[in-house]
């Protein structure tokens, strides 16, 4: 009898999942207790696999051999503490996905910060040096599915926290971990140290054959990473100390040294601009050199690559006013990197719904290059409380396009306007795209 898989969850990584579970002769059961969008269902009827909507019938699940649990659900679900309770085998996409890898390589990379930026770009170097490769994960597709339908030698991955959750096996052959910021502990029982772990899990299951290439300047990896015993090959970068291997910047030089590999390269050359896009370039070269593609390739890549909307996004120059979009910047660490990479005096616009946000730790660089900032939000007290004896202009706004005139209002010819708003956007916007799109197109109106 066919192995029983209950697939919990009907989005990108369900139903690639299933697809896969399917081709591969799993007894296969989508469970969703929302309701399955049309062009996922039609998939779901062409391929013969049965599901539901709008609920979860327990005897149709609490038979599964085991469960492939989707990101998106929490351990707080009905469902799954009785799936938890049953004893059944929970499982991550990643970890379903790399049953069927076959001698593919898996480039995976996790950070709080930084993943989508470090995974496109290390899929466009390995794209220029012309490898068989595809980009998945958290980015928006399912490395199931290319695995069913498309399968080919490198996977670059892009890999959240909760797909590292449930995982036995998943081991990728080069793992990189940006840092380790407070993020989603809602998901993670308020406790950091299980959020830190689920990071981790990147590098648990590695051998002598992999790659870790991981931030030696994150506090949080430096104080974690000596507690674990994994038979990796570490690959550090710094940006403040010279290391013997991984990499490392010296003065506006990025030093790599990967084995007998030596690349220098001037960090002037780089497209993404910003400290911490100098950390991810630098992670993403790491991890090119470490699957064989040459310094040449690497350097045109990196030097050519246009980035990704609403990351530092820079919209457009408004009588001389620079207004950049980094809607992106959901949490403080982010803004914080947009901050320190200002050069002109800077109108910032915060807000939109806090995580629980610590605004001191921007404290200083509001105090160094901020002149005013301007509220994007419903509930602005904390904000304003905040920094309301280092900046002397605070305004409220509660639009786009409203937030935009303000700001043009308080610039002056060469300063910027950065919307980095270190929090969600649910109070105003669909989602960070809504905010982002909005903003650039109110500020194209001025
Ligand atoms: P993720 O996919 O991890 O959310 P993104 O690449 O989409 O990361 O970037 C999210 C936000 O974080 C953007 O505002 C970006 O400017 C900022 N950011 C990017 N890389 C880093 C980094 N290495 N450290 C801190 N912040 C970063």
């Amino acid at each position: 009898m066919s192995k029983r898989i209950v697939i919990l969850g009907s989005g990108e990584s369900g139903i690639g999942s299933a697809l896969l579970a399917k081709q591969k002769g799993y007894d296969v059961f989508v469970s969703d207790a929302g309701i399955i969008k049309e062009h996922y269902k039609k998939e779901l009827i062409d391929y013969k696999i049965e599901f539901e909507q709008g609920g979860h019938t327990e005897a149709k699940i609490l038979n599964a051999d085991e469960v492939m649990k989707s990101p998106g659900i929490p351990e707080k679900n009905e469902m799954m503490k009785k799936i938890r309770d049953a004893g059944i085998l929970v499982i991550s996409e990643f970890e379903l996905a790399y049953r069927y890898k076959g001698n593919s390589k898996i480039i995976g990379i996790t950070g709080t910060n930084g993943k989508s930026t470090t995974t496109s770009l290390m899929y466009h170097i390995c794209k220029t040096a012309g490898l068989d490769c595809a980009l998945v994960g958290n980015i928006g597709y399912s490395i199931a599915r290319q695995i069913a339908e498309k399968p080919c030698k490198y996977y670059i991955a892009e890999i959240s926290s909760f797909q590292l959750d449930d995982i036995q096996t998943f081991r990728p052959d080069v793992a990189v971990l940006l840092n380790i910021t407070e993020d989603h502990l809602d998901r993670y029982d308020y406790k950091f140290e299980n959020y830190i772990k689920a990071k981790f899990n990147i590098t648990k299951y590695q051998t002598q054959d992999d790659f870790f290439i991981y931030n030696a300047d994150d506090e949080v990896i430096q104080k974690y990473y000596p507690l674990l015993t994994i038979n990796t090959n570490p690959l550090p970068f710094s940006m403040k100390q010279e290391l013997k291997k991984g990499g490392h910047i010296k003065g506006d030089q990025m030093m790599l040294r990967i084995q007998e590999e030596r690349v220098s390269m001037s960090i002037y050359d780089f497209a993404l601009k910003g400290k911490h896009n100098q950390q991810n370039t630098m992670a993403a070269c790491i991890a090119a050199t470490t699957v064989g593609i040459r310094k040449e390739k690497i350097r045109e890549a990196v030097l050519d690559y246009s980035g990704l909307e609403h990351r530092m996004e820079f919209v457009a120059a408004v009588r001389g006013v620079d207004f950049i979009n980094d809607s992106k910047a959901t949490n403080i660490n982010s803004t914080w990197f947009a901050l320190e990479s200002m050069t002109k005096p800077t109108v910032l616009i915060l807000g939109g719904t806090d995580k629980g946000n610590d605004y001191s730790l921007i404290a200083e660089l509001v105090k160094d290059k901020v002149k005013a900032i301007v509220c994007l939000g419903v509930d602005n007290a904390k904000i304003k409380e905040a920094f309301k004896k280092l900046v002397p202009k605070i305004v409220e706004t509660q639009s786009a396009q409203k937030c935009v005139e303000a700001c043009f209002k308080l610039a002056a010819k060469g300063d910027v306007v950065l919307l980095s708003p270190a929090c969600a956007s649910f109070d105003l916007f669909k989602n960070y795209e809504d905010r982002g799109k909005q903003f650039k197109q109110a500020v194209l109106q001025l």
